[in-house]
C-alpha cells in the first residue's frame, strides 16, 4: 500500500468556507499520517490469504489483546468483504484474462492513551481493472467501545457541515457532478477520516466514489479551526493522541494471554482451526546461533534434499513454528510478506538467529501482474529493506505472491522460486490432510509451498518431517537445495 498512498493523489485543495466562516484547507497534505506498527504483544497480525483457480485472496487486519469489540468490528469488516468477494469470484469458470483479487492491508493511525485507531485498505481488482477502498476504525478504551469514523463528529449538524466542505472541495477541483453523489449525506460516504499529527483532519474517499477512476484517490483536508466545533469527545480525544501521543495504549483489561481467534476466511468452508497454542508470548530460544543457511555443507547432488517453504508471515504462529523447527534441528525457507515483517520485526529476526533462510514475498502480497512497473519494484524493494532492518539480512530469492510473475518482476534480479509441490493447505485447514499430500507428493529435489499464517499447517510439520526422515530425506533451505549460484530473474521449480 506504500506505493498506492504515494500515487494519484491528484489535485490541490484550495480554500473554501461552506456554512463556516472559518478556514478550511490550502493544505496540500493528503496522505493518511500513518504511524509505525506499535510493537508490544498486545499488538498481532491476522493474515488469511487464498489461492485458487478463479479468484486470489490476501487479507491482513489487526487484533489487539483486550479490545474485544474493535477486534469483532474489524473482523466483521473484512469477513463482510470476503463474503462478498467469494460470491461474485470463486467457482466461476476460469476466464482466461486477469483473475479477480481482494487484497486488505491495513495501518494504524493511534494507538496511544486510550485511542486506537487503524485505517483498512482493500484494493479489488475484477478481473479487468482495479480499485481501491479506504475505512477507519477507532476504539474508545475508556468506554470499550469501537467507534466509526463518523463518531469524531459531534452529531448531525457537524455532519451536515463537513459534507458541505467536501461538496465545495470536489466542486471547486472539478471531481463529478455538484452536488457530487458519492459525497451524499450519508455515513457510508464519509468511512474514512483520520487526523494528522497538526490537528486538521484529512477526509478521503473511495476510488471511483466521487471522481473517475483515472482521477486515483481523492482526498482533501479540513483546518483544525474549521474542524474544531464539530468534534465529538471522543474525536477531540483522538485528535488529541494524533498531536501529541502519550505513549503506549491504555486498554481496561488487557490479558496477552488469549490466543487468536479462529479465523475462517477460506473460500470453501474452513474447520476452525485450534488456536490455542499460538500465544504469541514464547520466542524460540535457540541455544547457539548457527551460521546463516547452515546445512549449506549439505551437497544435495549427492544427498536426497528437499526444502520446506513457509509463505505470508511471520506471525504469532510462526513462533510455534520456529519451536518445532529448532527441536529437530531443521533449517527452512521463509517468504515473508514485508508488512508482517514490519510488525513482528523479532519473529523475523528469530528465523534468521535459527539459520533460517528469509526471502521476499511483497510487501502486501500483491498479485503483481496485474500492478504497474513502478508499484512491482516499491513493493520489492521495501520488503528488502523490512527484512534487512528486522534481520540484518537482505533477502536473496523472491517468490511471487500466488506463483504470478512477469518480465518486470524478473528485472528486479532475484532468483524467483515456485514450487513443485503444493498441497493447497489454504484450502484445507486440516493437518492431518496436509502432512498426508505433501508426503505423498513430494520426492528428492523438489520445493514445497506450506504458509505459517496457518495453524494447521504448522501442526501438519512433525508429522512431515517424520515422514521425510524415514524416506531419508535431509530438509534444507532453497539456497542449499537448488546448490547455490543462482540465477537473477530465472524462475526455480525444484531442483
Ligand atoms: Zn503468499
Amino acid at each position: 500500500m506504500i506505493a498506492l498512498l504515494a500515487a494519484a493523489c491528484g489535485g490541490t485543495t484550495t480554500p473554501s468556507t461552506a456554512t463556516t466562516s472559518a478556514p478550511t484547507t490550502t493544505t496540500p497534505v493528503e496522505s493518511a499520517p500513518l504511524i509505525a506498527a506499535p510493537t508490544d504483544e498486545r499488538f498481532e497480525v491476522v493474515a488469511d490469504g487464498s489461492n485458487g483457480p478463479t479468484a486470489r485472496v490476501f487479507v491482513s487486519y489487526p487484533r489487539v489483546a483486550g479490545a474485544d469489540s474493535f477486534n469483532d468490528a474489524v473482523g466483521e469488516d473484512v469477513r463482510a468483504q470476503l463474503d462478498e468477494f467469494n460470491e461474485l469470484y470463486i467457482g466461476d469458470e476460469p476466464g482466461g484474462v486477469a483473475i479477480p483479487e481482494l487484497n486488505v492491508s491495513f495501518d494504524y493511525l493511534v494507538a496511544s492513551g486510550d485511542v486506537l485507531g487503524v485505517r483498512l485498505e482493500s484494493y479489488e481488482f475484477a478481473g479487468a481493472s482495479g480499485g481501491t477502498s479506504w475505512r477507519t476504525v477507532y476504539y474508545d478504551a475508556r468506554e470499550g467501545l469501537v467507534r466509526s469514523a463518523i463518531e469524531l463528529l459531534t452529531g448531525e449538524a457537524a455532519f451536515t457541515e463537513l459534507v458541505a466542505v467536501a461538496q465545495t472541495e470536489l466542486s471547486d477541483r472539478g471531481f463529478g457532478p455538484s452536488p457530487n453523489p458519492g459525497a451524499g449525506a450519508a455515513v457510508r460516504n464519509y468511512d474514512s477520516l483520520a487526523f494528522l499529527a497538526n490537528g486538521d483532519l484529512l477526509v478521503e474517499f473511495d476510488d471511483y466514489q466521487v471522481a473517475s477512476g483515472g482521477d486515483g484517490r481523492v482526498a482533501f483536508v479540513v483546518e483544525a479551526a474549521t474542524v474544531d466545533p464539530w468534534l465529538s469527545d471522543f474525536g477531540r480525544r483522538v485528535q488529541a493522541q494524533v498531536m501529541s501521543p502519550d505513549g503506549a495504549l491504555t486498554l481496561p483489561t488487557a490479558p496477552p494471554t488469549t490466543a487468536a481467534p479462529p479465523t475462517t476466511t477460506s473460500p470453501t468452508p474452513a474447520t476452525t482451526p485450534p488456536a490455542t497454542t499460538d500465544a504469541p508470548t514464547t520466542d524460540p530460544p535457540p541455544t547457539t546461533i548457527p551460521a546463516p543457511g547452515s546445512g549449506e555443507d549439505v551437497d544435495c547432488a549427492i544427498v536426497a534434499c528437499v526444502a520446506l517453504t513457509f509463505d505470508d508471515g511471520p506471525v504469532a504462529s510462526t513462533n510455534r513454528l520456529l519451536a518445532i523447527l529448532a527441536e529437530r534441528n531443521v533449517q527452512v525457507t521463509f517468504f515473508p510478506v514485508g508488512s508482517n515483517v514490519e510488525r513482528n520485526p523479532d519473529i523475523a529476526a528469530a528465523a534468521v538467529a535459527a539459520g533460517h533462510e528469509v526471502g521476499n514475498h511483497t510487501f502486501d502480497h500483491v498479485d503483481l501482474t496485474t500492478r504497474s512497473p513502478d508499484i512491482i519494484r516499491e513493493q520489492m524493494q521495501s520488503t528488502q529493506a523490512a527484512v534487512r532492518a528486522a534481520t540484518g539480512v537482505t533477502p536473496t530469492l523472491f517468490r511471487a505472491p500466488y506463483g504470478a510473475t512477469n518480465g518486470d518482476v524478473a528485472a528486479f534480479g532475484l532468483p524467483q522460486i515456485m514450487w513443485s509441490v503444493d498441497p493447497e493447505d489454504w484450502k484445507d485447514r486440516d493437518a492431518d490432510i496436509v502432512a498426508q499430500r505433501v508426503l505423498a507428493e513430494t520426492d528428492a529435489g523438489e520445493i514445497v509451498l506450506l504458509h505459517d499464517i496457518h495453524p494447521t499447517s504448522v501442526d501438519a510439520i512433525p508429522a512431515i518431517l517424520d515422514g521425510f526422515a524415514e524416506r531419508g530425506f535431509t530438509v534444507v533451505p532453497v539456497t542449499t537445495l537448488l546448490g547455490g549460484d543462482l540465477t537473477p530473474g530465472e524462475v526455480y521449480y525444484r531442483r
